[in-house]
């Protein structure tokens, strides 16, 4: 086995606290990263709190990993000592279902291998990216261009994939009124690959302090969701909603903000759930679906298009010490708008 730290949630009470663990020796397939930055996402603290289900404790959270090559086993392909890789939020998946065939890997029929707080094919509790070091298989492993700023990058393993995969799928570009409610971590990832697409991209944000930072980020209109005004004139406009809020908010109103046909898209989790009157639907001949992050094909096409197109997260770099502390900053929407934990703190 291989002796690693990290910081983990023991139980869903109490704050992170450093750990040492142990992870599987690095196996024929297999790649062992040195990790050098983790994003902090909110589903990391949506998991440790038992707000989906309830989780394996100890918990080791971090999906948004970039880190070096440090070992490679001896059948390994793609991948040599050495080079920058990274992790998103799975590390494995049956690999023979259709889904798994078609580049779906996130939506295994027998379910994905998170990269935390899930059991291996070996029975064992992953173990996430808050942490020194993480041996996956070489194919749940992806490569990253030494072009970018690698803190910068990180979120793209999540928040970048789980906003461009439902922009490629529904084919949001030019012609298009987009409208990204939530300007957080996967908001503002939303919003660069909107503009980057061609469309024309409104920010609903319950914050009116984010307005010049949206508009910074090359949003071209801002609608905050508190003023009856601004929502009245933005009523019947939009083709898609990308809908990245991680509480409770009343999905009926932003359906009235959709045009004919409109397409309110889900990527936010919030642990209640939504309530739809078939009204809001059916006038306007409305869809409410979701989209969860991305295949590994599909997040290396993400990554090498943020590399030729110098997209990046924007981030604020933390101490590990102070994780609890970015979580309560998260919750307000106080961070702009990606923590990232810089590994050498650990
Ligand atoms: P985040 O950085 O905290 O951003 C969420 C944003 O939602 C906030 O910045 C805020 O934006 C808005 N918001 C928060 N609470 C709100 C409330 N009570 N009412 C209205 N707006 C509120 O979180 P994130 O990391 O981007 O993640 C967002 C959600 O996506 C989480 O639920 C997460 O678990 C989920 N997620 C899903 C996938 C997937 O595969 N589908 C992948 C990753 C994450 P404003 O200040 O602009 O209002
Ligand atoms: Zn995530
Ligand atoms: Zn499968």
């Amino acid at each position: 086995m291989i002796v690693s730290k990290g910081y983990a949630a023991q139980t869903p009470e109490t704050d992170l606290v450093p750990w040492s663990f142990e992870r599987r020796d690095v196996g024929p397939h297999d790649v062992e990263i040195a990790i050098q930055y983790c994003g902090v996402c909110h589903s990391d603290l949506h998991q440790i709190k038992n707000d989906w289900f309830p989780g394996i404790f100890p918990m080791v959270p971090g999906h948004e990993i970039v880190g070096k090559i440090v070992r490679t086993g001896a059948h390994v392909k793609k991948f040599e000592t050495g080079e920058l890789a990274g992790v998103g939020c799975m590390v494995d998946s049956c690999r023979t279902c259709e889904n798994c065939q078609d580049g779906l890997e996130q939506y295994c029929e027998k379910g994905n291998v998170g990269t935390y707080n899930a059991k291996g094919k070996d029975g064992l509790p992953t173990y996430g990216g808050y942490s020194n070091n993480i041996v996956v298989h070489e194919d749940f492993v992806l490569h990253i261009s030494d072009k970018l700023s690698l803190s910068a990058v990180a979120p793209l393993l999540c928040a970048g994939i789980t906003t461009y995969s439902p922009l490629r799928h529904w084919k949001v570009g030019k012609g298009h009124k987009l409208a990204v409610l939530g300007l957080g971590g996967l908001g503002h990832m939303a919003v660069k690959f909107g503009v980057s697409f061609g469309a024309e991209v409104t920010v609903l944000s319950s914050s009116a302090n984010k307005e010049e930072a949206a508009k910074a980020l090359g949003a071209h209109h801002f609608v905050l969701t508190s003023n009856d005004e601004q929502i009245k004139a933005a009523k019947g406009s939009f083709d898609f909603i990308l809908d990245t809020v991680s509480a409770k908010h009343n999905l009926p109103l932003y359906l009235s903000l959709l045009r004919t046909n409109g397409v309110h898209i889900c990527v936010g989790a919030p642990t209640e759930p939504h309530i739809i009157p078939a009204f809001a639907l059916l006038m306007g001949r409305k869809s409410v679906g979701g989209s969860g992050i991305g295949g590994i094909a599909e997040t290396q096409e993400m990554l090498d298009y943020c590399a030729a197109h110098d997209i990046v997260s924007d981030i604020e770099l933390i101490d590990i010490k102070d994780i609890t502390e970015s979580y309560e900053r998260m919750v307000k929407g106080d961070v702009r708008y990606r923590f990232v934990i810089d590994m050498a703190t650990l």
